[in-house]
Order: structure tokens, then sequence, then C-alpha cells
């Protein structure tokens, strides 16, 4: 089984539906079980309504699962296994305050050291334990051994005990931490290879540990993918626009194309135009790049148009919310120079509702108008041509531009020509 596990707490960030992609092919590759699980057990950072949010964007880019289930879910679980590993002497009851651990970090902070837990109460027995009225947390005890497993991309890893720690499994408030919540949730769903990013990398020998400690041997395949950089080369965060799944889509991006995009960024692909279920062909994780990938949104409207021009007319009309087909053969010109649905729109809108007036134009804008509006359009663009040079007696610039600010409400824009047969049927409704 694989799995997607975002957080509900923000808009999906695009290396998050990067994961959920390439979950999704390994597991139709695999011809494994896919499942979607919501980690909400940060309660303060769940932000409401984001789970559905989650589950329309996936839908949207056809990621199918098979099961939805909140890791919240499985508490009586997480905190049946921290009961467990403290009476087998794997886990302690600590009682440091949250000042007194601040306080440390501060101190470690100073003297340029990574922050580790002091082992305090690493001895103090469940029997003196339940004697205290105060609040603790559980943490398991750090290991004696170094805990080494082998990325798929980043190859073999190795980690030292006093990098694993002995860290906090179960908060005061009962709740479980995240890397012992995964850890267990793994082992339950019986998941046999975890994808995800590399934020996560230091987190993979806490989780192995943790199943260790529980008995449980069964080897899970890891694969931490490269972080995405922005432009500058840093790490794209939440607050850039184009890191927002949400957001592209709103700007007009296809699903398909952005799932192209992320396919093929860090990749090397048998085509440069494909989809996702083509993708599912050939894709190989082993292929993906070990150096981070740069977020790149020119080359992203490039393929967007590529998959625009793939689109045919009756369904660009419909993603651009027209009924008449004729308005997706209109759109299909306009990519020409538009990349995205909403700049076609825009294209589109001024076609309808641009204006027909020009300064330097004002009265050939006039005579043509009313010679367009008194006969019956044909339907070549050529007889149109011809008879309206011969009633009006405009010829080179002075009869094209009006003729084009009338026919399109722009002065400049793709050839007439190809606009008009698709345009005929709109334009005498739109001029009067
Ligand atoms: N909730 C974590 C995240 O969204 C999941 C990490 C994982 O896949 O284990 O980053």
């Amino acid at each position: 089984m694989l799995r997607f596990a975002p957080s509900p707490t923000g808009d999906m960030h695009i290396g998050n539906l990067r994961v959920a992609i390439f979950n999704y092919i390994v597991a139709k590759q695999k011809n494994e079980r896919f499942l979607l699980r919501i980690e909400d057990t940060d309660k303060e950072r769940n932000v409401e309504g984001k789970d559905r949010e989650i589950m329309d964007i996936l839908a949207k880019f056809s990621i199918e699962w098979e099961d939805t289930i909140y890791q919240s879910q499985n508490l009586t679980f997480h905190q049946n296994f921290a009961y467990k590993l403290l009476e087998e002497k794997k886990a302690f009851v600590c009682f440091c305050t949250p000042q007194e651990l601040q306080k440390e970090r501060e101190r470690a902070k100073e003297l340029k050291i990574p922050y580790r837990y002091s082992g305090k109460c690493e001895q103090i027995t469940i029997e003196e334990a339940a004697k205290r009225n105060e609040p603790f947390v559980i943490r398991v005890k750090k290991p004696s051994h170094t805990i080494k497993f082998s990325d798929i991309i980043k190859g073999d890893m190795s980690f030292e005990p006093k990098e694993v720690d002995s860290f906090v499994i179960l908060r005061a408030d009962g709740t479980s931490t995240y890397n012992f919540a995964c850890a267990i949730d793994d082992m339950l769903h019986d998941i046999s290879i975890v994808i995800r990013g590399e934020d996560h990398l230091s987190n993979t020998p806490k989780q192995i540990y943790i199943r260790n400690l529980l008995g449980y041997n069964k080897e899970i395949e890891y694969c931490h993918l490269p972080i995405i950089l922005n432009r500058d080369g840093k790490k794209m965060s939440k607050r850039e626009n184009a890191s927002s799944v949400k957001w592209l889509l709103e700007n007009g991006f296809l699903p398909q194309a952005i799932a192209n995009y992320l396919i093929a960024l860090g990749n090397t692909t048998p085509t440069e135009i494909f989809t996702l279920h083509e993708a599912i062909e050939w894709f190989d994780l082993k292929k993906i790049s070990k150096a981070p990938a740069k977020f790149d949104l020119e080359r992203l409207r490039y393929i967007n148009r590529e998959h625009l021009k793939r689109t045919s007319p009756k369904k660009l009309a419909e993603l651009l919310e027209y009924e008449d087909e004729e308005i997706g053969e209109l759109a299909k010109i306009y990519l020409e120079e538009a990349s995205t649905l909403n700049e076609i729109s825009q294209k589109i809108e001024k076609l309808f509702n641009g204006e027909r007036e020009h300064p330097e134009y004002q009265k050939e804008i006039t005579q043509l108008k009313s010679a367009i509006l008194a006969r019956d359009l044909p339907d070549n663009f050529e007889e149109l041509k011809k008879d309206l040079i011969n009633r009006s007696g405009l010829k080179g610039k002075r009869f094209f531009k009006p003729l084009r600010i009338l026919l399109t409400g722009e002065e400049h824009g793709p050839e007439i020509s190809l606009l008009y047969p698709h345009l005929k049927k709109f334009i005498k409704e739109v001029l009067k």
C-alpha cells in the first residue's frame, strides 16, 4: 500500500502535489492500493476545510485513492503503543517543563551545538511517576546503535543515536507527535514504500527506530524527493503565488499541464509533453535527480500551452465556461499569443466587449461598421474584404487597422482571416 499524507494546515504546495502524483504513479505501477491519510494530529495548525480542498485538488488531477483516513482516528493505537513502550522501559515519562526545555535549547544555541535532550528524566520509574501529579510527556529512549537505511534517490543513509535523540512520542495532552503517529500508521496500514519531501529525511531514522522497538521488522522503502527551489535558488516558500496549486488552477493552468511539469522537473522523460496516464508507462523514481529542482513558471507556461493546443475546441469552450464550441475554435487561434485559460479569456472578453473606437481611425471605423451591418456576411474573409474595400475605397493600414478594431476589439492580434470564420456569427450582435 502507498500513501499520501498531507497535513490540512494550508494551501496545497506544488511540492506536496508532486509527492501525491509520484505516490499515485508508483501505486499504479506496482498495482498496490493507495491511501489518503490526513495528518490532523496537530490541532493548533489544522485549518478547517483544508482536508476537503486537498481531496478536490486530487480529484481535479485525476488522482484516485481507495481510502481516506484521518490520523486522529488512530489516536488510541498511538497511545496504546506509547504505553507499551513505557512498560517495556523503551520509553520514559518526562516532567521537564517547556520553560526548562526552552532554556536548554537557548543554551545549545549560544554554544552553537545542536540541541539534545539532557536525559534528566530517563531514570524515573513508572511507580515514581505515578506519584507525581504533574503534566508529563512520554519520550522514547534514544537508540544505542546507528540507524541505517537506503533511500531510492539519496542512496545509503546513516544516523547516529544522538541524531535520533530521546524524542517526544506523546504530548502532555495525550496526543501523539508527528513522528510517532506516522511510524505507527505506516505500520498499521502496511505501507510498502514512502515517497515524500526531502524535509522529512531526518525524521526517517526516528520512524524506523519506533517500528523496530515495537517489533515490526518489515522493511519499508523510502524515497525522499529533492526540494523545489524558486528562480533565485531559494526554497520555494508558501508565500510565493506559484507555489500554491490553488493559485495555479485559478490562474488558468490545466491540471494535466501542472502534472506534466512536476513529473518532468529534475527528471529525464521520453517526451516533453505527456499525460499522467502515459507517465505510468515509463516513470522511474531512480531517474529523479539528486539535485534540487528549480521551479520555472515560463517553462510551465510553455507546457500549459502545449496541452491547450492538444485540447479539442469543444473541451476548450467548456473550460472557458462558454457553451458555444465556436469559442473553442477562437481560443485555439488565440493560443498563438496566450498560454493560460485566463489569458485566452481576456482575449475572448475583448472580442465581445473591447473598445470599438480609436481617435486616429474614427471615421474609417464608422464607415466600415455601417458597411458590415448593411450586408449579409459571407463565409469567406476574402470575399468580405473585397466587398468592404470596394464600398469604402479604403486601403492598406487605413483599411486593415480599423477593420481589426471592429472585428476583434483590439489593435493587434492573430490573423483576422483566421479569426473571421469563427467570429462571423457573433459580430453583428457585437457591433449593434
Ligand atoms: N504530514 C506530513 C507532510 O505533509 C507527511 C510527511 C510524510 O509523508 O510522512 O509533510
